[in-house]
């Protein structure tokens, strides 16, 4: 066969050769031990909380080398692509805050390895495919989907391992005349590399995560390049990824199948394989039958990236919270540095776990509660500012009105050594403190049952006559415990439960009932604080409204 000639009719307008490539894409100039890693995902304008997972294991594993973190669209596959594919992936990575160095942006390219998007890498892939042409090693198969299929069902019939190999490798081998009659015909084919793997013989590999496994070598050709000219994914990963000098590839658990072809094209092409790190799929469990299952975008509303910005999870929380899944000691690391930022956590792939991951919601709340209580009421304010602008415009006319005003409260219980833990998403924000707004106000005065409405309405009275919002919440306190004793409750919670007979009940419950008249609920941060920012003359009107109520 004069491969020479047959890549040369199969790529008469490829006139660059491999080392043309190859001098464009010259190695990194990066400290040693640097690493380089990528989000290679589809423009299918859907971006999952697994992409985001990855996402950060190659953040975290680039930032923390002095490496680089960059951004490849793999649009090869234009049955999947949707407008605005590209915009979806840079938004949620953006709003996320894990910024790329480096790949696709919405203006163009950003950096030297480019381009960035594989459909505008087709004459480099074609380069490379000339080349193996030329050496033997690809061979175009005019094979129609009839004739696999017929194949298929052979295999089938006789027990044997579906797919393109040996005899039903049927176009490996034929002559140049064939190949010449087809192409003749305008016969579309795709072309296929000439596997020269077995099964009977293993490969090893060791895994950033999965650990050192044996792999069955691979004997099928593969497609390399489709009938569009266009690559398919394990070409143009083992292209791009050598080109654009990825160290780490970090990419989900189901690639592991074939990543013997990979490694088998690596090492045709005489390149180093990158690092491998296959991460465990993310799994919940299912609320009906109680047993783990991976997460479905049919059933799961909570996979979709979108989700989290639209229910107002700050970003943070939920980086935080994958970090607790990714590294088993992270947690611990969080306990004893309540305030460092995440990005100063050792992170490794080593802690990771090879077995599916289990996503827990709640559990993501709890994270977040914690991530917003070492925030800052400034930066508390403009998230939920921002979040409320397209999400609740209503409360967002409040909540902006008076800044100063809306950052007092959200200030309440903030800093010290055990903040507040009120807060998991941005939503929660108007329930927690809507009672602060008049036009919000909506009070519930059920009373505690042990409490009568006229005892209420004297203890009220009294302390209309005593409120001062210049007090300090002690302040406030003994002023408190002063009017449990002037009307038959005890001053002290010990001594009503010491002879609970002798009282009508403690202080307790009197603060309690200004805290219904005043807020309209039984739970609220510190009452001083709240009156003192209500002021005067609002405490005055609620605690009469009240009076006049029950
Ligand atoms: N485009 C591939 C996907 O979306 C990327 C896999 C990889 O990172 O190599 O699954």
């Amino acid at each position: 066969m004069d491969w020479n000639r047959l890549a040369e009719i199969l790529f008469p307008h490829i006139t660059k050769t491999p080392e043309d490539i190859l001098a464009q894409y010259p190695a990194r100039a990066l400290p040693e031990g640097a690493k380089v890693t990528r989000m290679g995902p589809s423009p299918t304008g859907f971006m999952h909380l697994g992409n985001l997972y990855g996402a950060l294991v190659d953040e975290r594993l680039a930032h923390q080398s002095g490496g680089v973190f960059y951004l490849r669209i793999e649009d090869t596959d234009k049955k999947r692509e949707v407008a605005g594919g590209v915009q979806t992936i840079i938004d949620a990575f953006t709003s996320f805050g894990l910024p790329f160095d480096e790949g696709a942006t919405l203006a163009g390219d950003k950096g030297v390895y480019g381009p960035y998007r594989q459909s505008q890498r087709a004459e480099i892939y074609q380069t490379f495919v000339k080349s193996l042409v030329q050496r033997g090693l690809a061979y175009p198969c005019f094979a129609t989907e009839e004739d696999l299929a017929a194949m298929r069902a052979q295999q089938e019939a006789a027990k044997e391992n579906f797919g393109y190999y040996g005899k039903y490798a049927v176009w490996r081998d034929r002559p140049m005349e064939d190949i010449e009659a087809e192409l003749a015909k305008g016969t579309p084919y795709v072309v296929r590399f000439r596997s020269e793997g077995s099964i009977e013989r293993k490969l090893r590999h060791d895994d950033l995560v999965k650990g050192k496994m044996e792999v069955t070598e691979n004997d099928q050709d593969v497609v390399i390049l489709k009938s569009d000219g266009i690559p398919t994914y394990h070409f143009a990963h083992v292209v791009d990824d050598h080109l654009m000098g990825t160290t780490v590839v970090v990419r989900g658990e189901e690639w592991l199948a074939t990543l013997p072809v990979h490694l088998q094209l690596f090492h045709a092409m005489g390149w180093k394989p990158p690092k491998y790190a296959h991460t465990a799929q993310l799994m919940k469990i299912d609320e009906e039958t109680g047993s783990k299952r991976k997460l479905s975008k049919r059933k799961d509303p909570e996979l979709a990236l979108t989700f989290y910005k639209q229910q107002g999870y700050p970003a943070p929380s939920v980086l935080e919270y994958l970090m607790t899944l990714l590294n088993s000691n992270f947690e611990e690391w969080r306990r004893a540095n309540p305030d460092k930022p995440m990005q100063d956590f050792p992170f490794s792939t080593k802690k990771m776990s090879g077995s599916g991951a289990l996503f827990d919601i709640d559990k993501l709340k709890d994270v977040s509660k914690n991530v917003i209580s070492h925030m800052t009421a400034e930066a508390v304010y403009d998230a939920v500012a921002a979040w409320s602008a397209e999400n609740d415009p209503a409360f967002h006319a409040l909540f902006t009105r008076d800044p100063a005003y809306s950052q007092a409260i959200l200030a309440i219980g903030r800093g010290g050594r055990k903040p507040r833990k009120d807060l998991a998403l941005w939503s929660d924000v108007k329930p927690y403190m809507d009672f602060m707004f008049d036009e919000l106000f909506a009070p519930d005065y059920t009373l505690p049952a042990h409490v009568s409405a006229a005892d209420a309405k004297a203890i009220l009275t009294a302390f209309d006559a005593q409120f001062d919002p210049n007090d300090t919440p002690d302040g406030f306190f003994e002023k408190m415990k002063a009017i449990a004793s002037a009307h038959g409750f005890a001053a002290e919670t010990k001594a009503y439960k010491q002879n609970p007979d002798a009282y009508k009940g403690h202080v307790g419950d009197v603060s309690m009932v200004v805290r219904i008249a005043v807020t309209g609920r039984q739970n609220a941060p510190d009452m001083q604080t709240v009156m003192s920012i209500l002021g005067a003359d609002r405490v005055h009107d609620r605690l009469n409204r009240c009076i006049a109520a029950i």
